[in-house]
């Protein structure tokens, strides 16, 4: 809905905030997804997310969201689906070329990313929609890629330490890996 779609970027910032928080609720939930699966809840979650973002900012599903770059102007409205900026066709006032009763969505984004906290990610280049995604879950997607970057670090964290203390670690495999007394605290407790 086109007049809803001009409320959210006027009220970016708090769209922003939400969507900050729904993330991490969405990455905090992960291992639920998984032992469930995510393919099977790849539908509902879908559905949901069409209809409330659908209502919000006429999104498109096209399953990779850029809102928080673009000032939650949905690019994907602009006639052309340019992800990277407006084309050179935009009319006095800021209105679209080729629907010349609506703003350009880029207009939209630059007055939306200016009300946000991480206002320069509007600066950030996107890249190509992927058109194998068109309909899926965008905030299943990220929240899966997101808690696998986290395990990812955490993993590669534990890797670090072990390998840094492995005397340590054959001992006392199940606790945090102590690192040597230093030479000079062995010898004073000796005498
Ligand atoms: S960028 Fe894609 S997922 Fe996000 S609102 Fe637009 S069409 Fe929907």
């Amino acid at each position: 809905m086109y007049r809803l779609r001009l409320f959210a970027t006027r009220h970016a910032r708090v769209f922003e905030w939400m969507y900050v928080r729904l993330e991490r609720a969405l990455v905090a939930l992960d291992p639920v997804f998984a032992r469930i699966g995510y393919n099977r809840i790849e539908r509902p979650v879908a559905l949901v997310e069409r209809g409330l973002k659908g209502l919000m900012f006429d999104c498109r599903m096209c399953g990779q969201c850029v809102l928080s770059s673009t000032g939650m102007s949905c690019p994907m409205n602009c006639p052309k689906e340019l992800r990277n900026g407006p084309c050179g066709g935009v009319r006095p006032g800021g209105f679209c070329e080729v629907k010349p009763e609506m703003r350009c969505v880029w207009v939209l984004a630059w007055d939306g990313a200016a009300r946000m906290r991480e206002a320069q990610r509007i600066s950030e280049v996107l890249p190509p929609v992927d058109r194998r995604l068109k309909g899926s879950s965008a905030w299943l997607r990220v929240a899966r890629e997101k808690a696998e970057g986290l395990r990812a670090t955490r993993e590669a964290d534990r890797l670090a330490m072990a390998e840094a203390f492995p005397g340590a670690r054959e001992s006392e495999p199940a606790s945090a890996p102590l690192a040597q007394e230093p030479a000079r605290a062995v010898e004073g407790a000796e005498r």
